[in-house]
């Protein structure tokens, strides 16, 4: 890690200041744990904006961003092809006020900075100095925690959580991406503090949570949260998942484990955010729409468009961007049992190509997710579903050669019809239109301009439009 000259050049600096300097925090970690990391965190005992101006200047970097008011700078440095950022600031000692994440700061020693960062894990310190250039200050134990996969505050964790409640969502996060555990007392301590969780603002939770759901198994993440009692409080409606009601001795399987295995499924087959969004909010209308009948059971029917309606609503109270990504998770949540219920039936073409139609070029995403969502134990059961979804994915291929209705547009538009019978904007040119894309869907005509014509003529004509003659 140290190989990268700019380490060198910032300790000679610090140096001539007369100060001393620290790589700190992640960049350390992420070392030991031979994760890729382009951020460097420098701590500075004295004017960390002094000292990122000056290794700048040294460094050949023409442009520092200095930020006042937080006591900070930073630039960018190019090495080996790689861009680094390297962040300056002043050791600090930090005091917290109960309403607020916001701490008091006044200079501090490096000890000081160490006490005040989350994780043992993440407050170590490699010296930069050329007299004890790469000596490691580990005061809290990070190493055997990073060799045993523990994480531990380094203070009381009821100081820490307290002080900054975000702290608890980055203890679940951490754990969930690196697959390590959270010290027991200190988890016992997420419990006591979850309350807290209020004074963080959304987006920031918002930040946490997408990292959860990006890491390798999210659901490691997602339970915990559940088990601490954070879900409840940051996500509600994921939370009321949880549980199994029992009737007459029947019960439905707990549909928040079910969401659990099914994003851990989707994990293992796509990088896209929201098409895991997609898979932890599949169920997400189950509560709202669960009915018991005596003759078939527990139902919850509907549920798929009751959770889609529910998308948005959750994308605004998580404070998510609402770019069109909510629409891509809702058309998703919408159409997640389409493919399931065409492959309990024959296949029929038909079916297939309504399929593509609705769900355009996002199919395969669609398709990824409902394989996901087979999470029986019974083998029969699923090599049977995954059988039938080969079939599906294989007419999906060959109906799209043949009739290319992934981005299917109308052969005939509302606009001509209107000019080809002289009528206004009214119903009979939906029916036309409706018609003909039936007809198409239904591989009654090909999707084709001069047969849809023909067939405008023909139902036109049926409900008494006659063309205007030019
Ligand atoms: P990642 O790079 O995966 O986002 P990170 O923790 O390495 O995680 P930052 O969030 O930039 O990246 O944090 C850098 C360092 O700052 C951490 O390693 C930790 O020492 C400290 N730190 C960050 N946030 C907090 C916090 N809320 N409380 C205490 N220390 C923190």
């Amino acid at each position: 890690m140290l190989d990268n000259p700019i380490y060198k050049i910032i300790g000679g600096e610090a140096d001539r200041m007369g100060v001393k300097a620290y790589a700190v925090g992640g960049v350390v970690r992420d070392y030991f744990l031979q994760r890729p990391c382009t951020d460097i965190d420098v701590v500075c005992v004295g004017s960390g904006i002094e000292l990122a101006k000056a290794s700048a200047k040294a460094a050949g970097s023409a442009k520092v961003s200095v930020y006042q008011n937080f006591g900070t700078a930073a630039f960018g440095y190019k090495h080996d092809g790689i861009d680094w950022q390297i962040e300056f600031v002043g050791a600090r000692k930090e005091s917290y006020r109960r309403e607020s994440r916001k701490p008091i700061v006044e200079d501090g020693t490096l000890e000081d900075d160490q006490q005040r960062r989350d994780f043992t894990i993440n407050a170590m310190a490699f010296s930069l100095n050329e007299e004890t250039f790469g000596e490691l200050l580990d005061p809290f134990g990070g190493i055997r925690d990073l060799n045993e996969g523990l994480l531990r505050t380094p203070l009381d964790p009821d100081v820490t959580f307290s002080d900054d409640p975000l702290r608890m969502m980055r203890a679940i996060r951490f754990a969930s991406q690196l697959g390590f555990r959270i010290e027991e007392k200190t988890f016992e301590a997420i419990g006591r503090n979850k309350e807290r969780i209020e004074i963080v603002s959304k987006e920031r939770i918002a930040t946490e949570l997408n990292k959860i759901i990006m890491s390798p198994r999210p659901s490691v993440g997602l339970k915990l949260l559940e088990l601490s009692g954070l879900l409840k409080l940051i996500f509600p409606e994921l939370s009321k998942l949880k549980g199994i009601e029992t009737v007459s001795g029947r019960g439905h399987k707990d549909n928040f484990y079910h969401t659990m295995e099914v994003m851990d499924h989707v994990a293992e087959k796509s990088d896209n955010l929201w098409l895991r969004w997609a898979a932890l909010l599949h169920d997400i209308g189950k509560p709202y729409t669960k009915r018991y009948d005596e003759r078939i059971g527990w139902t919850f029917h509907g549920h798929e468009a009751k959770g889609s309606h529910m998308v948005k609503r959750i994308f605004k109270s998580l404070h998510l961007p609402l770019n069109g990504k909510e629409r891509y998770v809702e058309k998703l949540v919408m159409l997640h049992m389409r493919p399931i219920i065409l492959s309990e039936d024959i296949v029929t073409d038909s079916a297939v190509r309504r399929l593509l139609f609705e769900a355009g070029d996002d199919i395969d995403d669609l398709m990824t997710l409902c394989e996901a969502d087979i999470t029986s134990k019974n083998e029969v059961k699923v090599k049977r579903f995954m059988d039938n979804f080969a079939t599906v994915r294989r007419k999906l291929v060959e109906l799209e050669e043949k009739d290319r209705i992934r981005n299917f547009q109308p052969p005939v538009g509302g606009e001509e019809i209107m000019r080809i019978f002289g009528i206004p904007p009214c119903h009979e040119i939906g029916i036309i239109k409706e018609r003909i894309k039936d007809a198409i869907l239904d591989g009654k005509i090909p999707n084709d301009r001069e047969e849809a014509l023909k067939m405008m003529y023909e139902i036109a004509a049926e409900i008494g439009l006659k063309p205007v003659s030019n």
